[in-house]
């Protein structure tokens, strides 16, 4: 019987002869037996092996150090020590692959900053095994939710020649010979020689083709990765990430919240409720308290305040800001914090932005001041979530296009959206990697994705 180590956990003392595999995290000799703890990755806590030293060549215990690899055979009996329930009284050993001495994952707690230098090991540790596993449960509840409640999961493209509302700088896609570009007469760049024809570019957000199968389908979500070029060396920014983008039709921003904070909710629900031991690793290890944040936030409706609101509660409080605030201005990190931890004390969805902070394709409210936008504020983080219902009346949309100097022919076939059966919608963004280090706790983002991408690196 081979099973996976959270298996053999749960199993009750019997004769019956189990094999696991994994790797030895760490090994203690007493005179007569070793313990061995082997982890592979399916939970938190590993296997307790005992070995009994007589029954087994010594040159083979010799080799059996951490990192190892190794395959153990025996039965699973009541454990003596009070540290497990079960344990395996080892009867047959192999090791698999041998671990020398130079293993840079030596029984110490390591610096996560250590640890993003060693990514390709770092799935190895305590810390990564149980991000590596609830960014897999909240995987999984992405999917759940949207399924659950009929929304059809679409692929929209990575390579864009559209850019969605400038929302960062985007990463250039090209064939050409950097040593030898091709220029027109004028000396610009002839992107007809490059492999598109045409400038292409890496996606900044797939919301632009989700609308159109939205107004179709209905109830549409992406879960991709996106690509901004962000030189900003923050906690919370990657180049490469994850983003989950739902959109629904004949909705407006009041159905966009509801969808907004249901869907959070379930997220954190699916994690509480099958990560476990992981959530206490993090609440005793990497933010006291954590666990019980999640149970709050599921328990409680989030808060809602206009931005005009939102800036006339901060601008009380502008001397303790780096960037005081008036109306017209972004609502900064600080901000955000200050909102959602001192003001209301759970997340915030703050609504009606001034026009020119946000993006051209959000519906403008009657005071043709501000849009209809949506931002849901966590504490500790900020900015989770970003939507909004979408402006879908024509003429609307192609007076804010060239307000702001957008060439509506760019955007022909979103505009079309608008000319045949328009219909209200709405939307939001939901950055995978921010809700992943909101469940955790950790404090830098490039720590909750296996190969973090940003500014000068890309390692791995
Ligand atoms: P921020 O102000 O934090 O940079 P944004 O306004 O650029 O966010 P949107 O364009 O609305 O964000 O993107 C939707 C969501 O994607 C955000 O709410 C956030 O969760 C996530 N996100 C945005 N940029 C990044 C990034 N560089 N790395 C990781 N997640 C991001
Ligand atoms: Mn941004």
């Amino acid at each position: 019987m081979q099973e996976r180590i959270k298996s053999i956990l749960q199993m009750e003392p019997s004769d019956a002869i189990v094999r696991a595999e994994g790797w030895v995290r760490t090994k203690r000799d007493s005179k007569n037996v070793s313990f061995i703890e082997i982890n592979d990755g399916s939970c938190l806590k590993g296997l307790q092996g005992v070995i009994d030293k007589a029954s087994f060549d010594a040159a083979l215990l010799d080799r059996i150090s951490t990192g190892c690899s190794i395959v153990a055979e025996g039965r699973i009996v009541a454990s003596q020590g009070g540290n497990q329930k079960t344990e395996m009284m080892i009867e047959h050993l192999e090791v698999i692959g041998d671990c020398p001495q130079d293993y840079p994952l030596q029984k110490k707690r390591h610096t996560v900053e250590f640890l993003r230098e060693k990514a390709y090991l770092r799935p190895r540790t305590n810390l990564f095994g149980a991000v590596t596993r609830v960014r897999n449960t909240m995987a999984y509840a992405v999917h759940s939710f949207f399924q659950e409640n009929g929304f059809m999961y679409i692929n929209t493209p990575l390579i864009s020649a559209s850019d969605c509302e400038g929302a960062g700088a985007q990463f250039q896609v090209t064939t050409l010979d950097l040593e030898n570009i091709p220029r027109q007469k004028d000396g610009r760049v002839d992107y007809t020689k490059d492999f598109f024809g045409r400038m292409a570019n890496l996606t900044v957000s797939g919301q632009l083709e989700g609308e159109t199968y939205a107004t179709a389908m209905k109830d549409i979500y992406t879960f991709g990765p996106t690509f901004r070029a962000e030189n900003s060396n923050t906690t919370r920014h990657l180049a490469e990430f994850w983003m989950i983008e739902p959109e629904m039709s004949f909705c407006t921003l009041e159905g966009d919240m509801e969808w907004a904070e249901k869907f959070l909710k379930y997220l954190f629900s699916a994690v509480l409720e099958k990560n476990e031991e992981d959530m206490a690793f993090f609440s005793s290890f990497v933010l006291p308290g954590v666990e019980d944040t999640l149970r709050h936030v599921i328990e409680s409706p989030f808060a809602h305040m206009t931005y005009t609101d939102a800036i006339a509660v901060l601008e009380k409080e502008n001397d303790r800001f780096e960037f005081p605030v008036k109306w017209g201005v972004e609502i900064q990190t600080e901000h955000e914090r200050f909102l959602t931890e001192e003001v209301a004390k759970r997340p915030v969805i703050v609504t009606d932005y001034p026009k020119d902070v946000k993006a051209f394709y959000m519906k403008m409210n009657d005071d043709g001041r501000t849009v209809r936008a949506m931002d849901v504020l966590a504490p500790r983080l900020g900015e989770i979530i970003g939507g909004s219902e979408r402006e879908y009346r024509y003429d609307v949309l192609v007076s804010r296009m060239k307000e702001i100097g957008l060439n509506p022919d760019d955007y022909w076939w979103y505009l079309d959206l608008r000319k045949y059966g328009t219909v209200p919608h709405s939307g939001f963004g939901l950055g995978f990697e921010r809700a992943v280090q909101y469940v955790t706790g950790v404090a830098n983002i490039r720590d909750v994705i296996p190969y973090p991408r940003y500014a000068k690196s890309c390692e791995y």
